[in-house]
């Protein structure tokens, strides 16, 4: 991409509303816009992260076994009643009259949704396990919206759903999905910590929501210092066993936010409990038959009695994690993107824009390094070196590649890496080398 064909409204100044890093910065960097109050328009370079952040979920969504589907953000108001959710929700939920006055709702979640769907079709425990997702946008009319699109009343989420015959089966469920958010955090290169959470009249111990350490975190966290140390599970499957033992070793740590956090009971030593502040990217949940018992959602059992099936539900906020990954990963000149969400993956600058051996060098380079499947966002303006910089800086690609008149005599390119600041004057093929 050109970025004389782009559309990249950047600011040079901090805007004011901006209380937090991420929304300054994303602001700045051109990648949304306000439409209204926690409402957002994504830019195109906004909306390529946010895609990306939703394609890793989504591969690991189906690598966990979940199956996708759409499911509308309008909803009837009488499933609702069913679970009884409709009165019990409150001032979240926006209440919407269509012309023949019935009450409808734009979706703050999807339990009822999905639930019906599974009634409608699904009669025999031959049939389970199943788990189906949507990647959705959500309303929520929170009383304060702040922070950009970190709390936002319109954002989009990845909300799974889980149906098991029993509450053993709904564990594995629970853990599989439990190990997904593991290895889906580490692709989006942050680094998220499981923190139990409060299951309500639920009860149990299968809920748990993935806290992104940053220090505009909404909540305080505690947790035992040797759970940032853990490993990633890569494997592609495990055993339901294999699952449990990763489970409990996660959770074998302290770790509680703010309104778990009991200093009482919590028995580690001073010297290795952290505290610090977190943002919820995922929220994980066992909750049973709270909802298949109402809405009569049921199998025949392999004894051939009716069993209300067992579920839970798991929620990941997509456009959340697009600040809470700015939050982790940014320094006073801007945002640095872990490459396997940055927008593009080499920022071009052309020094000389205008200059015909300048010109020549950096069309071909781009050219090599687009033909080989690599993205760059290639600065063709005839703007200031200075500005070039500062620009490519603020949007954070992992790589910058410059050519100007110097490098194109002596055919070489600078290369810097973003996160490390380091800069290598390489050979055009040396840089596409390491390029691609
Ligand atoms: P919070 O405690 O931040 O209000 P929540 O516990 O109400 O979040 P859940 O119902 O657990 O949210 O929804 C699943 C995920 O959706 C959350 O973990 C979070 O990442 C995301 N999310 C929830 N509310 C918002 C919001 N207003 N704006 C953006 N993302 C949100
Ligand atoms: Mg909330
Ligand atoms: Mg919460
Ligand atoms: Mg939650």
């Amino acid at each position: 991409m050109r970025l004389s064909q782009f559309f990249l409204p950047t600011l040079k100044e901090d805007p004011k509303e901006a209380q937090i890093v991420s929304h300054r910065l994303m602001l700045r960097a051109g990648m949304i816009q306000q439409s209204s109050a926690g409402i957002y328009s994504w830019l195109p370079l906004g909306h390529r992260v946010l895609k990306n952040i939703e394609n890793i979920v989504r591969e690991e969504q189906n690598r966990a076994g979940a199956l996708e589907i759409l499911m509308p953000t309008l909803q009837p108001a009488d499933l609702w009643r069913e679970s009884g959710r409709y009165d019990d929700y409150g001032k979240e939920m926006l209440r919407i009259t269509d012309r023949h006055d019935r009450d409808m709702l734009y979706g703050p979640t999807n339990e009822e949704q999905v639930t019906d769907i599974f009634r409608s079709h699904v009669k025999s425990y031959k049939n389970l396990p199943l788990n189906l997702y949507h990647i959705q946008w959500k309303f929520r009319d929170e009383v304060r919206p702040r922070f950009g699109i970190m709390r936002g009343r319109e954002f989009l989420m990845k909300d799974a759903y889980s149906f098991d015959l029993d509450y053993e089966g709904a564990k594995i469920a629970y853990n599989n999905m439990f190990v997904a958010y593991l290895k889906t955090f580490a692709r989006l290169g942050v680094k998220a910590i499981p923190l139990r959470a409060d299951t309500g009249p639920i009860g149990g111990d299968l809920s748990h929501e993935f806290i992104v350490l940053a220090d505009t975190g909404e909540s305080e966290v505690f947790y035992h210092k040797d759970l940032l140390g853990l490993e990633t599970p890569t494997q592609a499957e495990y055993s339901p066993e294999q699952l449990q033992s990763i489970v409990d070793e996660w959770t074998g740590y302290y770790a509680a936010a703010d309104d778990m956090h009991d200093a009482e009971a919590c028995d580690v030593a001073e010297s290795d409990l952290i505290t610090r502040r977190g943002i919820e990217v995922g929220h994980i949940f066992h909750f049973g038959d709270k909802y298949s018992k109402p809405l009569g959602a049921s199998v025949a059992g392999p004894d051939g009695k009716e069993a209300v099936v067992s579920m839970g539900s798991y929620g990941i906020g997509v456009s959340r994690l697009v600040g809470g990954i700015i939050e982790a990963s940014h320094d006073e000149n801007g945002i640095i993107w872990p490459a396997s969400v940055a927008p593009f993956d080499v920022g071009l600058i052309n020094l000389k824009s205008g200059d015909e051996a300048c010109d020549t060098a950096c069309t071909e380079f781009y050219g090599k390094l687009t033909n080989a499947g690599v993205d760059v966002l290639y600065d063709d303006t005839s703007g200031r070196a200075g500005e070039k910089f500062a620009k490519m800086d603020l949007i954070g690609l992992p790589w910058q590649a410059t050519i100007g008149p110097r490098g194109v005599k002596s055919g070489v390119v600078e290369v810097k890496n973003r996160a490390s600041g380091e800069k290598q004057e390489l050979s055009l093929d040396d840089a596409l080398k390491l390029l691609v």
